[in-house]
């Protein structure tokens, strides 16, 4: 099963004689000064280095000095240039320590914020990952059939209520879907996620999700939405893994529509009930089309009836129809994935010596703290959502018997503290304005 293991082994740069002591170059350090902290030595030899660049964050895959282990290090640059990207940061912070979900990644640590004056970057650790769905899908490694499925029962298990079923991420994509050399796939990167909305009357953004990946329902400007703009985003990444291509890869907003009805067929009213005027207009304008979803078929060998039956289920035009996660977790074509999961790979199913496997009882668990959204009333300017964030890191730290900071004589100090986020032209392109 290991996609990741042999790729990653090939990157391990073994670091010269004559470095330094390890705590000389370790980016991280005890940010206090504990007479009986000794700093552990890494369990391996990789040096700290940049393993990826997002819109919001840079990352790296450093050691935690405190137990020697490899862990992911996201620097949040530029937190408070203005009010939507403090608030972002804030509420990414808070879903990172909030989760705790074997399919969602969490906050491990969150480093030492300097005093309040000089308060301009948030760094926050979490586990390693190696690789993510992205980099899994355009390589060369074969995927299985067993793959394709227990990679999408984790992806809708993070998702399933009532763990994930009212948050909506909004930018489900296979680069925010991490992945361990033990196939263990965690989703990432709540930066755009918030609450579901109940009340219709409130408008929401339509400045979400990679295009490529996004509902109909946003591509036609509406201006309420649910938790099925996930669902869509795991139904193009499930053709996805089947088919080793992108689904609907469009140079457009109009495009991504287009290629959308080519393949469900022209929606019905009711079905464009939530559009904007001007986008139920356009596709009143073109030639009717029919259904081709039997073209679902030729994504590849693996495609059979069950993962197609499912796949026509996730890719429904109107979100309303569309199934849910937890309906979708009960649907046959995930029942071998569940049991891969829970076999070998899942850490809620223990193993004993007298009777083998002891398998949980709850397969898909409950979170039984919802998150909630209060902590963002009263957030209405830069000074207040900096001092409520400095404060939240320092709440968090509590009981943490050894905080941890920058270490500026690092030898990759330099070239981490320069490291920068994705330029704009590199972020999704906005919605089409329909009128
Ligand atoms: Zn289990």
């Amino acid at each position: 099963m290991a996609v990741v293991g042999q790729r990653h082994a090939r990157h391990i740069i073994m670091p010269p004689p004559n470095l330094p002591p390890h705590s000389q170059h370790a980016i991280l350090t005890a940010a206090v000064a504990v007479p009986y902290y000794q700093v552990v030595p890494p369990q391996d030899v990789q040096p700290d280095r940049p393993i990826g660049y997002g819109a919001f964050g840079v990352v790296w895959s450093v050691t935690d000095p405190r137990d020697g282990k490899r862990v992911a290090l996201k620097k949040m640059p530029c937190v408070f240039q203005n009010l939507v990207s403090c608030k972002r940061v804030y509420r990414e912070l808070k879903m990172l320590c909030h989760f705790k979900h074997d399919n969602v990644l969490s906050a491990l640590d969150i480093l030492q914020p300097p005093n309040i004056d000089f308060f301009q970057e948030v760094y926050v650790l979490t586990e390693l990952m190696q690789s993510d769905l992205h980099k899994i899908i355009v390589s060369p490694q074969p995927l299985t059939s067993d793959h394709v499925k227990v990679f999408l029962y984790q992806i809708l298990r993070g998702k399933s209520p009532p763990t994930m079923s009212k948050v909506l991420h909004r930018d489900i994509k296979p680069g925010n879907l991490l992945v361990n050399s033990n196939c263990v796939l965690k989703i990432c990167d709540f930066g755009l996620a918030r609450i579901e909305e109940p009340d219709e009357c409130i408008h929401m953004t339509q400045e979400v999700v990679t295009q490529y990946y996004r509902a109909p329902e946003i591509l036609m400007g509406a201006k309420h939405y649910g938790s099925g703009v996930d669902i869509w985003s795991v139904g193009c990444i499930f053709a996805e893994l089947l088919g080793r291509r992108i689904l609907f890869q469009a140079q457009s907003p109009i495009q991504q529509l287009e290629l959308i009805t080519d393949l469900l067929g022209t929606p019905s009213v009711d079905d464009m009930r939530t559009a904007c005027d001007g986008a139920r207009a356009h596709l009143r304008r073109q030639p009717h089309k029919p259904p081709s979803l039997a073209a679902l078929y030729t994504l590849s060998s693996q495609a059979t009836h069950e993962a197609v039956h499912l796949l026509c289920r996730m890719l429904v035009f109107n979100p309303k129809k569309r199934i849910t996660a937890a309906d979708a977790l009960a649907h046959p074509y995930l029942d071998e994935g569940r049991l891969r999961y829970h076999s070998c790979m899942c850490k809620c199913c223990l193993n004993t010596n007298s009777s083998g496997r002891q398998y949980t009882s709850d397969f898909e668990p409950v979170c039984h703290q919802p998150f909630s959204y209060t902590f963002e009333e009263g957030l209405t300017s830069v000074r207040v959502v900096k001092e409520k964030l400095h404060k939240f890191i320092l709440e968090q730290q509590q009981g943490n018997s050894v905080p941890l900071c920058l270490n500026p004589n690092s030898i990759s100090y330099k070239s981490f503290a320069s490291s920068q986020v994705a330029q704009p032209s590199e972020l999704p392109p906005s919605p089409h304005a329909w009128d």
